[in-house]
């Protein structure tokens, strides 16, 4: 089991001009613009579990990480987070 990253609109600024997640994903063209609602979103089969985005936002809180059903490929929410695959943990020092 992995986990992916979950953008929470309600404490997400990027309509207010953040795009640290967007920037430091070291994944291409997995954290994106919702152009419609003004918040990042990320594309969950994309996404590799690194914590990075997690990490950059800390001061907004907007990104938790959880589970994916190896299945389904559907989001587990409410699921304890799994191991994460360390990278943002690196950069948490
Ligand atoms: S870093 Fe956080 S607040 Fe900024 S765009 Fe990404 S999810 Fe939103
Ligand atoms: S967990 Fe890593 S790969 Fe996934 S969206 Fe965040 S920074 Fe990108």
């Amino acid at each position: 089991m992995y986990n992916v990253a979950y953008v929470h609109d309600d404490k997400c600024v990027a309509e207010k001009g953040c795009r640290l997640c967007i920037i430091y994903c070291p994944e291409a063209d997995t954290i994106m613009m919702d152009l419609e609602k003004m918040k990042a979103v990320v594309v969950i089969p994309r996404c590799k579990g690194c914590d990075l985005c997690k990490v950059v936002c800390s001061t907004h809180n907007a990104i938790t990480m959880h589970p994916v059903n190896q299945s389904t490929g559907e989001i587990i929410m409410g699921a304890k987070e799994g191991e994460a695959a360390g990278l943002g943990q690196a950069y948490a020092g």
